[in-house]
């Protein structure tokens, strides 16, 4: 009884929204990825779009005017890891923050040479444990197959990534598994393959991915989340035994077989 009258006033707020499908084809122009998703799946992800929106709170971050277009393509990339998995991974958090470009957290922060400085450098996305999600609009408008240095981008895919990792013991790469999937595989392979990029690092050889990645365990699983989904054909290429534990986490397999 409880999840129907859930259900009715989620569905009465998605009314109230006024979001149409010619809206959301307009907003999701350009993201490359939508080419993937067509029929019945593209029709459930504008439905989950649509829910994902009726369930979080965008708020600006300095003022942006951001546009419904916005929220709508924002929406959309928070929706296609999840497409498979349900809307429910994202309930445990319910705010997301919209800057315009970068944004200065006010806090210390220490660089690599040990120095503590007053504030941290500019970051275009963020995801708090217990909290928001923040995210820049211009690194969004970067997401692509080699925005970043030339490797796959997508900042709003990373972030949800780490809301995903959060619900298992903290953010530290390795999110809940299904029952059918093993931990020690997952360990085993995201370790091996991290030690073979670190390697790759270290002797100055071109990574298939950001090299962001190697910053830490939870970092490696949003890096490869991004490139997972935004160039997956080099992800199955360079690092096949990931990409296929990410097709069995995400329950997608963003190269046809
Ligand atoms: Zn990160």
């Amino acid at each position: 009884m409880f999840k129907r009258l859930k259900d009715w006033l989620e569905a009465r707020r998605i009314k109230r929204m006024g979001f149409t499908a010619e809206q959301w084809e307009t907003a999701i122009v350009g993201w490359q990825v939508m080419e993937r998703y067509q029929g019945a799946e593209r029709d459930q992800l504008r439905e989950m779009t649509f829910r994902f929106l009726a369930r979080k709170t965008i708020l600006s971050g300095a003022e942006f005017q951001f546009t419904d277009a916005m929220c709508l393509k924002l929406a959309t990339m928070a929706c296609v890891p999840i497409l498979h998995l349900g809307l429910h991974w994202h309930d445990h958090w319910k705010t997301i923050i919209l800057y315009e470009g970068d944004f200065v957290p006010n806090r210390p922060y220490r660089s690599d040479d040990g120095v503590v400085h007053p504030r941290t450098p500019g970051l275009s996305g963020e995801a708090w444990q217990r909290g928001p999600v923040i995210l820049s609009w211009q690194a969004i408008c970067e997401s692509g197959p080699n925005t970043r240095h030339g490797k796959a981008s997508n900042v709003v895919i990373h972030e949800l990534a780490h809301k995903l990792d959060m619900l298992r013991d903290g953010a530290n790469g390795a999110p809940p598994m299904h029952p059918d999937m093993r931990p020690g595989e997952w360990h085993d392979i995201f370790s091996a393959a991290w030690d073979r990029l670190k390697n790759d690092m270290q002797h100055h050889r071109s990574l298939p991915l950001d090299d962001y990645a190697l910053t830490s365990p939870a970092e490696f699983f949003a890096v490869c989340s991004e490139a997972f989904f935004e160039s997956p054909e080099t992800m199955k290429e360079k690092m096949p035994k990931v990409y296929g534990l990410l097709c069995q986490f995400y329950r997608q397999q963003p190269v046809a077989a």
